[in-house]
């Protein structure tokens, strides 16, 4: 077993570390937050991720994860130092570095000889060799950077962290990077020796690729409408085609949350730094910014003018089985519709009383933010924007009969339209 540092205490940080943890290394986990850190000693968790509170009880308890704000507590001990700080894309689009790079100056001076530093978080190519030659320049001969990109989904993270598809090491020496790999104690799982650039190119290549397979879908949903075809049909009939398969082919409201809007910026930024042309990333962006219109356009031909109208969007987290609401299309959707003059309510199961408030105060635009039934009491309209099983599942003739008016829009494309029917309701979905 091994003795490890992670930096970093958020959905990737957390999840790495209680597995590692789990396995049997010592783990420290160190974040700025020192709020956080106090939060986690007492083995409390603040993201909504199965299995994951219970994970970090134990190792919490049993002295394997130590949650600290002090860099010198953890690294010095380290064989491996872990980065899981976020990488968003600053106001030139490229992935901002600086927590990075804030990291990696804390902890230069403080790591043993002879230690690795590994990147889990999501960086643009060339990064791990930055990192390399920022050690070298705070006097750092003896110590090495590789890269691990971390896959895993949120609403599933520990399931994925126990059992990926594969895992991919970007290490220029390959032995260095078996050991990472090792540290997972992981059998049957496919691993990939790589040079970094290769490493770091494949996650933001495979982040941009299902972006750009939700955007061509919502595409081919729009000319669907026009055609009279059903895209739910047509997506099922594609992917029942081996060389196509049916994942990230659903068309709806598109694509949000931490990773994906930002990871295809930032290539697509890099890119173009480059002298690249990032077409297909451009269109995959910009098809998805406008899927609120699809909603908008839906709304519009049953309602005529939102102004005044009140609609309950059932959804704010950026998908079902997580409370991130991080880049979320239920709230960009939420937003452009109280611009279109709309009395906005949101709903989320993961969003209780207490905390109602402080969300609204988030989201801004004068949307409310309130539970189910006071979300939809008197509405003119209803939207599902997050595909929580329990929207899915709704009572709709009980809910029908609090509604004001009859139109839901299924922004994505999976309530069962015929039992909408039969509570007297008009179901409109994105392009079916
Ligand atoms: P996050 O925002 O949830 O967590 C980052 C944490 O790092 C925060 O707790 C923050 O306080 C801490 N931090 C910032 N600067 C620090 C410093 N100098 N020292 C110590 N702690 C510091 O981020 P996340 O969602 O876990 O994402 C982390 C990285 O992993 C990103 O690059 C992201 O793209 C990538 N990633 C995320 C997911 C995901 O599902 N969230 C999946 C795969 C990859």
């Amino acid at each position: 077993m091994s003795r490890l540092a992670v930096i970093g205490a958020g959905y990737v940080g957390l999840v790495n570390a209680a597995c590692l943890a789990e396995i049997g290394h010592d783990v420290a986990l160190v974040d700025v937050d020192r709020s956080k850190v106090e939060r986690l000693r007492g083995g409390s968790v603040d993201i909504l991720e199965p299995g994951l509170e219970e994970l970090v009880r134990a190792n919490v308890s049993n002295g394997r994860l130590l949650a600290t704000a002090d860099y010198e507590e953890a690294i010095p001990a380290a064989e491996y130092v872990m980065t899981a700080v976020s990488t968003p894309v600053g106001e030139d689009g490229l992935h901002d570095l600086r927590a990075l790079w804030g990291a990696v100056d804390s902890l230069a001076p403080l790591m043993s000889s002879g230690a690795t530093l590994v990147l889990l978080s999501t960086v643009p190519p060339g990064t791990t060799d930055a990192a390399e030659a920022r050690l070298r320049a705070a006097g750092r001969e003896d110590v090495f950077a590789a890269v691990q990109p971390e896959f895993f989904q949120e609403g599933r993270a520990v399931q994925d962290a126990w059992s990926p598809p594969r895992v991919i090491v970007g290490c220029r020496d390959r032995a260095r990077g078996a050991a990472i790999a090792q540290l997972w104690r992981r059998e049957d799982v496919p691993l990939l020796l790589t040079d970094p650039a290769n490493a770091e190119l494949a996650k933001l290549a495979s982040n941009a690729y299902l972006a750009a397979r939700i955007s061509f879908i919502n595409e081919v949903a729009d000319h669907a409408a026009r055609v009279g075809a059903d895209i739910t049909e047509v997506a099922h009939a594609m992917g029942l085609d081996p060389r196509i398969g049916s994942r990230y082919l659903s068309a709806g409201l598109g694509f949000g949350g931490s990773c994906l809007p930002k990871d295809v910026q930032g290539l697509s930024s890099q890119m173009r730094a480059m002298g690249g042309e990032p077409r297909m990333l451009d269109a995959a962006f910009a098809v998805n910014q406008a899927r609120p219109e699809a909603v908008i356009r839906g709304l519009g031909e049953h309602l005529g003018s939102l102004e005044g109208k009140t609609v309950a969007v059932l959804g704010i987290a950026f998908k079902p089985g997580t409370s991130d609401r991080r880049e979320s299309a239920a709230i960009t959707l939420a937003r452009r519709l109280a611009s279109t003059g709309a009395r906005v309510r949101a709903t989320d199961p993961t969003v209780g009383p207490d905390e109602a408030g402080a969300v609204a105060a988030e989201i801004g635009g004068g949307i409310e933010v309130t539970d189910l039934t006071a979300a939809t009491e008197g509405a003119d309209a209803v939207v599902l924007a997050t595909e929580w099983p329990e929207f899915v599942d709704l009572d709709w003739p009980r809910l029908a009969q609090r509604l004001a008016g009859q139109v839901v829009v299924d922004a994505r494309n999976v309530l069962d339209r015929e039992a909408l029917h039969n509570a007297g309701l008009t179901y409109v979905g994105l392009g079916r």
